[in-house]
């Protein structure tokens, strides 16, 4: 692994991601994806409740996005 950064083990960290715009009130979602260790391990949204083993698109966007971080 390639990084910058020292984190000591078990560090978590979160960044938000872009939702879909909701088109009763045109207003924009955002979740926030949590990355422990460098891992992108989970993601607040609906879509990791009903499968939490799978990967959801905001974590797979975040990971084209930061491409040293591991899915
Ligand atoms: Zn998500």
């Amino acid at each position: 692994m390639n990084s910058i950064f020292t984190l000591p083990k078990g560090s978590k960290w979160q960044y938000r991601e872009m939702g879909s715009r909701n088109k009763k009130t045109g207003k924009l979602s955002y979740y926030d994806v949590t990355v422990t260790d460098y891992r992108i391990s989970d993601c607040e949204c609906k879509a990791r409740e009903f499968n939490k083993y799978a990967p959801c698109k905001h974590m797979k966007r975040l990971k084209e996005k930061l491409s040293h971080l591991e899915i």
